[in-house]
């Protein structure tokens, strides 16, 4: 009796011990995985909580998001792994030459992504499950796998989603499509806080979430990595192989691991009867996804994709007619996460052997990239390159020669100083596929864009040299001290970047009265061009210590000031001149909310922000109407679905704020809502009607998606003239890059401003089709129409598109500050 007691006694203590160890995310959670949405802040308990209770799982922060959120990831291996977790990393990037020696390294590091999407919210609920199962069940494949496990990418976005589907979902919930819980509201849970899609962001990391991120996977540089997505209601789930066009970049080894990876998830999937695709519709081409950045950097990277999103809530029904639930998303992206570790165990040593081959770059064609351009373009470039843990150094070498990026042919440019960013180094195919001048295409029928390619995107000068560059500097340095001169007449300084921008910004903001010259001018023996700023003395009489607030702001932005003893110009115009303008505190308004693109307005929200750093008012297009536009000087439409959506007594209230002195800039989509409307001198130019067989339409069914080819232009680079006179181009020159997004296309203004354009089109780089490129001729890419006091900007091409087009945002700073600056409000 006494012995059963005890035996008994254990046996309770026992499972008493166990539940206060590791729990399941059931026992932790109060609820089955799928039958609620996990609030970030318990899925994040949850982890904590395996930490705490495994010696196989190290669990760490690695930052914060806008919205204070944390970022977070788990160290999941053997015990034994989990304390020699550093020198296996160490050991690991000896593979990739990214620390020096010969690497021993047998273990597989695989790294899963969940929830990049915030409302594609399953994923998250299988994280926890997954970390679960693999400790629990899955130890032996643990023995030589690494696997770091980032349960929730975008936790600014899920939580945006999950906490308004706790809000409105009925209990139990409603399966029909109808359904108040299956229609997200504007913005939806999709993007992060600044409405920027991650899954677009990994290349440029323009968001704070990537930024952070990318540190902990260069410190890892996984050998697969695995972004899980959600797709639409009733597809099935989708897993690797990918779908052409495949970057050529891609080695054989990876293609074909895809493929055994998509074979091993088959036999669960089959297994367990649910239904899949795969080769369909996801590509890997452009270089900022969750899939095709892992793998130009020598892993294997796939995107996973559940049915679900934010449509299908905790069940719905499909129109296939049955019931879609959380519970089988979650246990689906379970199946696939499992079956991924699974393989990367069983090939471990395949994997550390084709990872080292990866990372040797001999044969690329270009071995060197040399650029050349103002001193803070080059400095956005190589804040990009430290981003991405790429190497580069400056040359003395007076001229190199290659394939010319501004004249589009062999040519040499002046490389004395030049920035040299070569491929000889680990992460040499990655700098191929950001700087080469074209990405080879095997198929144009691709999900994003096409072209991309950084010089354009920075504005630079550019070589693309067969050979390679020798460096000799590794920084270019010229530290900015400027000292008051309180007896001068003023200070000027150059107008080329952002940065100048941000300095002016500043100013205004500070009460600093600000001049620009609409001419170019000499002082003192410095020449300035137009787009100069002047801050004089006689403007800021009444500023008290006007000359230490100049000195401190243009210090904290590294402004070089030149001092002007006298507003006398030595060649052009003095400072007093009618050409020399005050500068307007421009108050600005920003539509937002349905039908205008919430990443538009996330990208004009985030560069004001985060950029520039000056106010904005957004106004949501629910009570838009109702507001009076003559608190504010300008008002952005950003890009946007308007068809329909600006009534005519709408259009009428602008053109008069227009014609009262109103500055109207609408960008991409928002372009349209003026063609055709009687006094903005905006025409629509339409393809001519295609010759149609007199019998009928003989293009066989199968081919009419390849004929469709021939109207599209799919983000494709082009050049473009440009007026340097027009303020709205002041910093350019006569030429700009542009990256279009699609065929929409307008005629040169008859009596406005042609700022940027096109006459034959100069396609550079990516794919556009012969229909649509032909359309092009003669059409506008940045105009100005007068109406009254006041002006509309066209802005047909967005260079705010996902924040990475860094050369065309000063056209934007210039519309609003420099253009049509003929009144002072005081
Ligand atoms: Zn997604």
């Amino acid at each position: 009796m006494k012995k059963l007691f005890f035996t008994l006694f254990v046996a309770t203590t026992c499972i008493t011990y166990a539940q206060n160890k590791l729990q399941s995310p059931e026992e932790f959670l109060g609820y089955k995985i799928g039958d609620q949405f996990t609030r970030h802040s318990d899925v994040i308990q949850y982890f904590k909580h395996v930490a705490n209770n495994s010696k196989m799982v190290s669990y760490k922060t690695y930052g914060k998001t806008n919205e204070r959120r944390p970022l977070t990831y788990a160290i999941v291996s053997s015990e034994e792994n989990i304390n020699t977790i550093e020198n296996i990393r160490l050991e690991h990037l000896k593979n990739a030459g990214i620390v020096e020696g010969t690497a021993t390294s047998k273990k597989a590091i695989v790294w899963l992504s969940y929830n990049v999407h915030g409302n594609e919210a399953s994923s998250t609920e299988a994280a926890m499950k997954t970390i679960h199962e693999l400790i629990t069940k899955k130890e032996s494949w643990l023995e030589n796998t690494v696997v770091i496990i980032d349960p929730c990418i975008n936790p600014d976005g899920r939580d945006r989603y999950v906490n308004w589907y706790n809000q409105v979902k009925a209990t139990p919930y409603n399966t029909d499509q109808n359904a108040t819980e299956h229609n997200e509201p504007w913005p939806g849970g999709r993007p992060n806080h600044y409405l920027f899609d991650l899954n677009r962001d990994w290349a440029w990391a323009t968001q704070i979430e990537s930024q952070q991120r990318l540190k902990i996977y260069n410190q890892w540089m996984p050998h697969i990595h695995v972004d899980f997505h959600e797709q639409g209601i009733n597809e099935p789930y989708y897993f690797a192989p990918a779908a052409e066009p495949f970057h050529e970049i891609i080695t054989p080894w990876q293609r074909d691991f895809q493929t055994q990876i998509g074979k091993n998830h088959a036999k669960y999937f089959d297994k367990e009867g649910w239904l899949f695709f795969t080769r369909e519709r996801f590509d890997l081409l452009y270089p900022s996804y969750g899939d095709t950045y892992p793998t130009f950097m020598g892993a294997i990277g796939m995107t996973y994709e559940q049915a679900g999103h934010g449509r299908a809530g905790l069940g719905i029904q499909t129109d296939e007619g049955y019931v879609l639930t959380l519970k089988d998303r979650a246990l689906h992206h379970t199946a696939t996460g499992l079956s991924t570790v699974e393989m990367s165990s069983k090939n471990a040593l395949k994997l550390n052997e084709e990872f080292k081959k990866f990372f040797i770059n001999t044969d690329l064609k270009y071995k060197s990239y040399v650029l050349n351009g103002p001193k803070d373009k080059i400095k956005a470039l190589t804040t990009l390159l430290d981003k991405q843990e790429i190497k580069y150094g400056f040359t003395k070498t007076p001229k190199v020669t290659g394939y010319n990026f501004r004249e589009n042919k062999q040519g040499s440019i002046n490389a004395n100083g030049a920035l040299v960013v070569s491929t000889n180094q680990p992460k040499g195919k990655m700098v191929k596929v950001l700087f080469e001048p074209d990405a080879k295409l095997s198929n144009p029928l691709t999900y994003d864009i096409t072209a991309w390619s950084i010089p354009h995107a920075y504005g630079l000068e550019a070589i693309a040299s067969t050979s390679l560059v020798a460096t000799n500097q590794s920084k270019q340095q010229e530290p900015i001290a400027n000292i008051a001169n309180a007896s001068g007449a003023g200070y000027i300084t150059k107008w080329n970047s952002i940065n100048d921008a941000a300095f002016m910004a500043d100013l205004v903001q500070n009460s600093i009265r600000v001049r620009f010259s609409e001419k170019n001018f000499s002082n003192n023996g410095d020449d300035f061009k137009k787009g100069s700023l002047i801050i004089t003395k006689s403007d800021n009489i009444s500023t008290k210590d006007y000359d230490k607030i100049v000195i401190k702001i243009a210090n904290k932005h590294h402004r070089k000031l030149f001092t002007a003893t006298s507003s006398f110009a030595s060649k052009g115009v003095d400072f007093g001149s009618p050409e020399v303008k005050l500068i307007n505190k421009q108050r600005i308004a920003i539509l937002k909310g349905d039908y205008v693109s919430s990443l538009s307005y996330g990208e004009l929200w985030h560069f004001f922000e985060q950029q520039l750093n000056y106010p904005i008012t957004s106004i949501d297009s629910q009570y838009f109407n109702k507001v009076n536009l003559n608190s504010y000087d300008v008002l952005i439409l950003p890009n946007g679905s308007y068809r329909g959506e600006i009534s005519a007594s709408t259009l009428n209230k602008l053109k008069k704020w227009v014609q009262q002195g109103g500055k109207l800039i609408a960008m991409a989509g928002a372009v349209g809502t003026f063609a055709g409307k009687e006094g903005f001198d905006l025409i629509k130019n339409k393809p001519k009607p295609k010759k149609k067989d007199s019998i009928g339409n003989l293009t066989p069914y199968d081919q009419r998606e390849r004929e469709n080819v021939k109207d599209l232009i799919t983000g494709s680079i082009f050049k473009t003239k440009v007026d340097p006179s027009h303020p709205m181009a002041f910093g350019y020159d006569d030429t700009y890059f542009s990256l279009k997004l699609n065929n929409n296309s307008y005629k040169l203004l008859k009596k406005g401003y042609n700022i940027a354009y096109m006459q034959s089109p100069e396609n550079v780089s990516g794919f556009s089709g012969k229909t649509a490129l032909k359309n092009l001729n003669n059409s506008l890419v940045f105009g100005e129409a007068r109406i009254g006091k006041g002006s509309v900007i066209y802005m047909v091409d967005n260079p705010m598109f996902r924040s990475f087009w860094e050369n065309g945002k000063l056209f934007l700073v210039n519309a609003i500050f420099f253009t049509n600056n003929n009144k002072f409000r005081l």
